[in-house]
């Protein structure tokens, strides 16, 4: 990857996990862990996030630290949401703790939060942060993937498999809610995969719009049971919210909604995850060494990218146009 200069090269790496936790955030750790250790950078773990960077919770990590770890969910430094990060005070706080195990480099293994903190963080004190993107929710550019998206997506698809043998039976129409934040990823990918009868997502037309369509496509093949993705802020209320619209205006359907909940983050992680993880984890490493700050390690046509942290934070990354299509030609 280019021009190594020695000068910059960190002696400590600090490595979190922060926001929502996804499965192959371990792996990611894993590989940092390694690929720091085998450029002679020691390693120091900050436990739950920005909360441990606060509070000073900190161990120094050894390549044993990080062994049988590849094929856990979760993330053994575990995770936090930590408000006074948000703040000045809290953000000082971090830094003495920095200044303190005298850490002169930090990855972030998290999303689009944590990120934004991180890049205010490298601002205020001048120090080299380099993002991994770790959440299920795969909604930050510059990446065609984030750590634990694949796996989330593969647990939704199973979990609706196993919904379709009740909704078979009965002549229902089955909602189920989906996690994505602003993003819809997880929800039309899912709903191809799974094969369901509609994805309702917050990027496409208005939500009558979208039921009407679902429900007019599953009259239009006389079938007698219809499954419908609903991610979960598409509209306020969710899928709740949407059997209550129907309810209304389609009194003749019976629903039933499932909230998948926080069933999508756990797990194994896949083994397209744990790959991703293993090569971004070395990446970020590697970006440290070239003195590279403030950026996202991301994944474009299988090849390792370096994206400035503002990109990947504040660029809308759009549903693929063909997936959109596909959805509806296949619900037919
Ligand atoms: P994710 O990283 O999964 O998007 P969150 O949005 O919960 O998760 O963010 C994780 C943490 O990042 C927050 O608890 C907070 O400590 C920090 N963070 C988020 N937004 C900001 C911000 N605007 N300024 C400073 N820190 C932030």
């Amino acid at each position: 990857m280019g021009y190594i200069n020695m000068e910059f090269k960190p002696k400590t790496i600090g490595v979190l996990t922060s926001g929502g936790d996804a499965p192959g955030m371990n792996a990611a750790l894993r590989a940092v862990t390694r690929a720091a250790i085998s450029n002679d950078i020691k390693v120091k773990a900050i436990y739950r996030g920005y909360k441990g960077l606060i509070d000073g919770e900190v161990k120094p990590f050894t390549t044993q630290d990080v062994s049988g770890i590849i094929q856990r969910g979760g993330t053994i430094i575990k995770s936090a949401r930590c408000p006074e990060f948000t703040t000045k005070e809290g953000r000082q706080q971090a830094y003495e703790t920095i200044q303190c195990e005298e850490i002169d480099a930090l990855i972030v293994i998290g999303g689009d939060g944590s990120f934004t903190g991180g890049r205010l963080f490298a601002q205020e004190y001048n120090i080299p942060v380099v993002g991994i993107p770790g959440t299920i929710d795969n909604d930050l550019w510059g990446t065609d993937a984030t750590i634990g998206y694949d796996t989330a997506l593969n647990t939704i698809m199973h979990c609706v498999d196993t919904l379709r043998d009740t909704a078979t039976s009965h002549e229902r129409v089955f909602l189920v809610e989906v996690m994505g934040r602003d993003a819809g990823f997880l929800t039309l990918n899912a709903a191809i995969a799974a094969g369901a009868e509609a994805a309702i997502i917050p990027e496409r037309a208005t939500i009558i719009e979208q039921i009407e369509e679902a429900i007019g496509q599953g009259k239009r093949k006389s079938k007698n049971s219809s499954i419908v993705l609903v991610q979960e802020h598409a509209i306020e209320g969710g899928a709740q919210a949407v059997a209550k619209m129907m309810e209304e205006t389609h009194p003749e359907f019976s629903t039933r909604v499932t909230i998948l909940g926080h069933l999508q983050r756990g797990g194994s992680p896949s083994a397209s995850d744990r790959i991703l993880a293993s090569r971004m984890g070395i990446a970020a490493v590697q970006a440290l060494i070239e003195d590279q700050r403030n950026i996202m390690v991301g994944l474009q046509d299988d090849e390792i990218v370096y994206v400035p942290l503002s990109k990947a934070i504040k660029q809308k990354k759009d549903i693929n146009a063909d997936k959109w299509a596909a959805m509806q030609i296949l619900s037919i």
